[in-house]
């Protein structure tokens, strides 16, 4: 059963690919035109069920014996109010990069005079097929630093300093991120999922 990845993140997609190498995984975009899904909910969850759903009605007249899994994730700091939470994508505005977000983060921090807080990342993960939509989530606890160090990993990965370690995820070894990140635990229920299916 091929799965299809509702989602145009490359780091995401590296991520899931990786950790599912023993299944065919292919980007909705290389089945069809990408087009912008509007993530209006107020949870990582119904985002994912969103983002999830949308792409299989659009596939599901052309593709055969396939589930869509959608991954809608970002990084929560409590000192700062909870943010960016589920904004993480367009925190430094709609159409934001990686790096504008990941320096806004920093320079916030550095406003309020933090150079160092607890964080935390969450994924929520949707699998949709022809026998109904299910959800699952993952999350990655440690702290964020007022820097960015390391060109490892994406997004807010190199601020991001995971519990038990002392280097931030931009610069420990991907497969590091791998064993316990928010994405492998969300995965991990994923498979689980699909398997009893
Ligand atoms: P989404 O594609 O709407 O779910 O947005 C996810 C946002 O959270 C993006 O800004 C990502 O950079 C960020 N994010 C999610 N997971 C990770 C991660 O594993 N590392 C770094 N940033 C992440």
């Amino acid at each position: 059963m091929r799965i299809v990845l509702a989602s145009g993140n490359k780091g995401k997609i590296k991520e899931i690919k990786a950790y599912c190498d023993d299944s065919e995984v292919v980007a909705y975009s290389d089945l069809i035109a990408p087009f912008e899904i509007v993530e209006d909910g107020d949870t990582y969850q119904a985002n994912a069920l969103i983002k999830a759903q949308t792409i299989f009605d659009s596939l599901k007249e052309k593709e055969e014996n396939f589930v869509v899994l959608s991954d809608d994730s970002g990084i929560t700091v409590p000192a700062l109010g909870n943010i960016p939470g589920i904004y993480s994508a367009r925190y430094a505005g709609k159409g934001a990069t990686d790096k504008e977000n990941l320096y806004k983060l920093i320079d916030t921090l550095k406003e309020k005079g933090i150079h160092r807080t607890p964080a935390y990342y969450t994924a929520a993960m949707a699998i949709v097929t022809n026998q109904g939509a299910f959800t699952v989530h993952g999350w990655m606890h440690g702290e964020v630093i007022a820097e960015a160090s390391g060109e490892g990993g994406f997004g807010y990965d190199p601020m991001f300093i995971p519990e038990g370690y002392s280097e931030t995820l931009g610069d420990l070894d991907k497969e590091i991120k791998q064993t316990f990140s928010h994405r492998t635990k969300a995965l991990r229920l994923a498979k689980l999922v699909l398997e009893s299916l």
